[in-house]
């Protein structure tokens, strides 16, 4: 797509900090850094997210993700990583092309996850789990 940022990165149109390249996916360095490290993993073909991608890019994506994180681990001190990607506004995406956070991680870093830790109802989980098996 002509006006997708990660597509012009993609082109080369768009400069950004390359890490690594498979026939399939490309990793970068996230300019907007949520931790030392933090990069971005995004498939070569545009597509909006990970609902939308296919199995082999989905694959490249991850396996590329992975081996920035182990890197990031042997590089730069991490002693964890986390893996994200959101899909669609109401998940928090803001740029529409699938990409996959690498985001290096030590113990104490204040990196938080906003979602609530309470345990669910077992019903509703039982109900919920059979309604996405329908769908597989
Ligand atoms: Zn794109």
């Amino acid at each position: 797509m002509s006006d997708c940022l990660f597509c012009g990165i993609v082109a080369e149109r768009i400069p950004a900090i390359r890490i690594a390249e498979t026939d399939r996916a490309i990793a970068f360095m996230d300019i907007f850094p949520a931790a030392p490290g933090h990069a971005l993993v995004i498939p070569r073909v545009h597509t909006d997210d990970a609902l939308t991608a296919t199995d082999e890019d989905l694959a490249a994506c991850l396996q590329l993700a992975a081996r920035v994180g182990r890197a990031a681990v042997e590089q730069l001190g991490a002693t964890g990583v986390t893996f994200q990607s959101l899909a669609r506004p109401d998940a928090g995406q803001t740029v529409f092309h699938l990409h996959v956070h690498v985001i290096p991680r030590v113990a104490g870093d204040g990196f938080a996850f906003p979602w609530p830790h309470a345990e669910g109802d077992l019903a509703e989980l039982e109900g919920q789990a059979a309604r996405l098996r329908m769908a597989l």
